[in-house]
């Protein structure tokens, strides 16, 4: 650490210069190393132990950082890159990093090399804008199921359910077709994770599951062909918001007054039985007496439904939330082919599914310990970021490092139209993706500089798709063998990569301040 100039708190760590700079880089080479050995699909799990001490195993990048308790800025900064891809895309979170890391590596040999880091920046974004220009001629279109099979597949080689991709797969694409393919968002396919069988039971809800169990023992446990009801006004005769004081003189008074409260709940009751609904999910809450009237008409309700899983039932069921019962018009009403109350471990669940033409769908994710649904459900999230990038995009690019050694090549071409330290900066760059083939080489057992090498030999030769299948172990066209991804996966990891890299690039001075200490209370 540098020399603290008394301006500064003597609690503040600083590092300068050239040394802010060396540890900056080595913080994020050692994030970058933390999930290098997880990409691709031959790339191991971590285990791991949070703080307290729940263990679990995964092979997802974003995961792996949240979980780890960074102390360098830089460090942070990183995982913060993990996060937004996750956040954007769904998937490529490990790449991200990777890339990023190598991206800083790469500039430290320029910086060691007294390169300037506002040139290796410039250099940098050239490059960027270059292979994003490039990379659509890289790409072909989506034009089939089979090819967003295909993609979820790729997605999911080499994570949890190994075994279970290709049926998978085929939930995935199904629930996206079924919520229809305008206007695709990954929200509109939800995941409820189910422990205790095996993954060959997930299976796709047309409709939503809600924790939730109905509101009284006499209602019936399912009920088919249902007229669902979505309400947002409480089954009460005061709701706790409106509650006032009451005084009561004498037991009649009492009498009439509980009389006159019975006779309201029973007259709102009355109307929802008249309008013919047979399931009430209702946002506010349900009384006793209404429940009983409820139970008695034979109509299953739950109550205090949450307002996210109201909207999520409005769009399975078609149905509108309505705020009124004084008149219930038909349209208001949503359509359910079944609605059941289930129990899983001790908790009561209700599944509303069957709907017709429901803009939401749920997977319902198995296995048979909760670490196996979870990194399940962890690949299908990936999956899904996938098949839902691709669609909205329309474009997909070979994977297996082919659309990487690609892009190099070609930015090593661009090198040379420029001038001598910024051609110096796109030339690391081009090295730096190189790090996706190598790490996918190595984590298989493979040589990384064979394998570079001989994708590289073949890309010389025109055949810009070739990549490492490390399903056949051969070097081949990623497009025919299946080992795609979306384009704009990929665009968002070299933006994202390029922006912190240079970002840290950027900075010469680290100063942490030391935690304030607390205060030590004085007694008297
Ligand atoms: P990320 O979090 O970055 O998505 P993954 O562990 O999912 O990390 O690995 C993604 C990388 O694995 C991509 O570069 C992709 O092309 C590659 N990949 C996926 N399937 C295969 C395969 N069968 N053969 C070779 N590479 C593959
Ligand atoms: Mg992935």
């Amino acid at each position: 650490m540098g020399e603290v100039p008394s301006v500064v708190s003597g609690s503040v760590s600083r590092s300068l210069g050239r040394e802010a700079q060396r540890n900056t880089i080595l913080a994020a080479k050692v994030v970058a190393d933390i999930v290098r050995t997880t990409l691709g699909p031959k790339g191991m799990d971590k285990l791991l132990v949070d703080s307290s001490g729940i263990v679990s195993v995964t092979n997802d990048g974003a995961t792996i950082l949240q979980e780890l308790a960074l102390d360098h800025p830089a460090a942070k900064l990183l995982v913060e890159v993990a996060q937004t891809q996750e956040r954007e895309v769904g998937d490529g979170t490990t790449s991200v990093v990777v890339l990023a890391g190598a991206l800083l590596e790469r500039a430290g040999l320029l910086l060691d090399q007294r390169v300037h880091p506002t040139v290796i920046i410039a250099g940098y974004r050239k490059a960027l804008t270059q292979s994003l220009q490039q990379l659509p001629l890289l790409g072909r279109d989506v034009h089939s199921s089979a090819i967003l099979k295909q993609l979820a597949m790729t997605a999911m080689t080499g994570k949890g359910a190994e075994g279970m991709r290709e049926e998978l797969a085929d939930l995935l694409v199904r629930a996206v077709e079924t919520v229809g393919t305008t206007q695709l968002d990954r929200s509109l396919v939800s995941f409820v994770c189910f422990s205790g069988s095996s993954v060959g039971g997930s299976s796709l809800l047309s409709g939503v599951v809600i924790d939730k169990g109905k509101v009284h023992q006499g209602m019936p446990s399912s009920v088919s062909e249902a007229k669902v009801l979505l309400l947002d006004i409480p089954l009460e005769f005061k709701s706790p918001e409106t509650q006032t004081s009451l005084s009561l003189t004498s037991p009649e008074q009492l009498e009439r007054f509980v009389a006159s409260e019975t006779d309201y709940i029973r007259s709102l009751v009355d109307r929802i039985v008249a309008s013919g609904a047979t399931v009430v999910f209702c946002q506010k809450g349900i009384d006793d007496v209404a429940q009983y009237y409820l139970a008695k008409a034979g109509i299953f309700a739950c109550r205090r439904v949450s307002k996210s899983s109201m909207e999520h039932l409005s769009k399975a069921t078609g149905g509108a939330i309505v705020s009124s019962i004084d008149d219930i018009p038909q349209a208001v009403f949503g359509y359910a082919g079944l609605v059941e109350e289930v129990v899983h471990s001790g908790e009561q669940y209700v599944v509303v599914t069957k709907c017709k033409n429901p803009q939401i769908v749920t997977i319902v994710v198995r296995g048979g310990t909760e670490h196996i649904v979870a990194e399940t459900e962890r690949a299908l999230q990936d999956g899904l970021g996938d098949i839902v990038a691709a669609v909205s995009q329309g474009k997909i690019v070979a994977g297996g490092g082919a659309v990487e050694v690609a892009l190099a090549r070609h930015l090593r071409g661009y090198a040379r139209s420029l001038s001598g330290r910024e051609q110096m900066a796109v030339e690391q760059f081009a090295y730096a993706l190189e790090v996706i083939p190598e790490a996918l080489a190595e984590n298989a057992g493979l040589d990384p500089l064979d394998v570079l090498g001989e994708l590289k030999r073949r890309h010389e030769h025109g055949s810009v798709s070739e990549g490492l299948n490390l399903l056949s172990g051969n070097i081949e066209d990623c497009f025919s063998a299946g080992v795609i991804e979306p384009m704009r996966v990929k665009e968002q990891a070299l933006r994202s990569a390029t922006e912190v890299a240079t970002m840290l690039l950027r900075i010469d001075d680290v100063l942490v301040c030391a935690p304030k200490p607390q205060q030590k209370e004085v007694l008297e």
